[in-house]
């Protein structure tokens, strides 16, 4: 039988036993899980990350607007700034994340991971990364399965759901799978892999889910760009030795214990936070008129 995916202690302790790297013990666990050969998986694996970069692509280059107007092509926007604030490559991330999220936010296709609301995160990771490192497909790959079991476990102990935790359980998850998936991919220990998580959750805890009209767009698409940026700092800093001090599974308890404190109006309810401003309570109103169809945009 695969292991489990109860903490992350478990899971190192599973890789030295048995000499494996820790995207192993992840991908037999699909398999049983799935009843598909090892084969499949890659295929699948490799299908998955296939959709995520035609979903930057898409958000870089059509046109994506929704019909609350609280998108409005915010990717090409950033990507093509005159403006350069840190480097090109940081401005890529940030634009190819927020791209891949705005493909959510207008009904394009994307991969959920772990959520649809935190879908531009992996991808923007990912994706640059690459083209970063020069990495080949299969470590890509590899990096995604260790994404995978990294979310296998918040899921266990804390949640990835905003309606569940919050959305330090949506972009918080995400941001600490990719940050995982970046030290693993760059050849960082497990002790490295494991600690860029526990610093991405330390980064993330308490992020409430406050979607602007129940409309996963506001503030869900930022919350997907400052994800990417908090992932790659935590990996630097995870690569550097320094400690998280707070072990990675007290740091998944530590969001657990938040999440199940938070009141329901954090938890995509849009009855707080920016759902719950003027501005917000404006654009509920207008998205709400605009589905019922019966009174015209002027009454905002
Ligand atoms: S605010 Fe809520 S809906 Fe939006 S990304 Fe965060 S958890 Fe998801």
């Amino acid at each position: 039988m695969s292991l489990l995916f109860d903490d992350f202690k478990s899971w190192k302790t599973h890789c030295i036993a048995n000499s494996v790297p820790l995207y192993k013990p992840v991908l037999e666990y699909e398999q049983e899980q799935k009843g598909r050969t090892e084969a499949e998986i890659w295929t699948h694996m490799q299908n998955a990350y296939q959709v995520m970069c035609n979903a930057i692509q898409t958000g870089l280059t059509e046109d994506m607007t929704s019909r609350s107007g609280m998108v409005n092509n915010g990717a090409k926007k950033v990507f093509n700034s005159p403006i350069i604030v840190l480097s090109p490559e940081f401005q890529k991330l940030i634009s190819r994340a927020i791209a891949a999220k705005e493909v959510n936010s207008c009904m394009g296709r994307i991969v959920a991971a772990p959520t649809a609301g935190a879908s531009g995160i992996l991808p923007g990771i990912l994706f640059t990364l690459q083209e970063l490192h020069n990495l080949s497909n299969s470590k890509i790959m590899e990096g995604l399965l260790v994404a995978a079991g990294i979310a296998l476990i918040i899921e266990r102990n804390a949640g990835i759901a905003g309606a569940v935790g919050g959305c330090q359980a949506e972009t918080g998850s995400a941001a600490a799978m990719g940050a995982g998936a970046i030290v693993y991919c760059l050849g960082g220990t497990i002790d490295q892999v494991f600690n860029a998580v526990a610093i991405t959750i330390q980064c993330t805890l308490g992020l409430v889910c406050d979607p602007v009209a129940g409309l996963v767009e506001v503030p869900c698409i930022v919350r997907n760009a400052s994800g990417v940026a908090i992932a790659y700092s935590s990996a630097q800093i995870a690569l550097s030795d320094m400690d998280s001090v707070i072990p990675v599974d007290e740091c998944v308890q530590a969001m657990g214990e938040i999440g199940q404190s938070m009141e329901a109006r954090y938890k995509e309810t849009a009855l707080g936070g920016l759902a719950a401003t003027l501005t917000g309570k404006k654009i509920a109103q207008k998205v709400l008129v605009q589905d019922i169809e019966i009174l015209p945009d002027e009454t905002l």
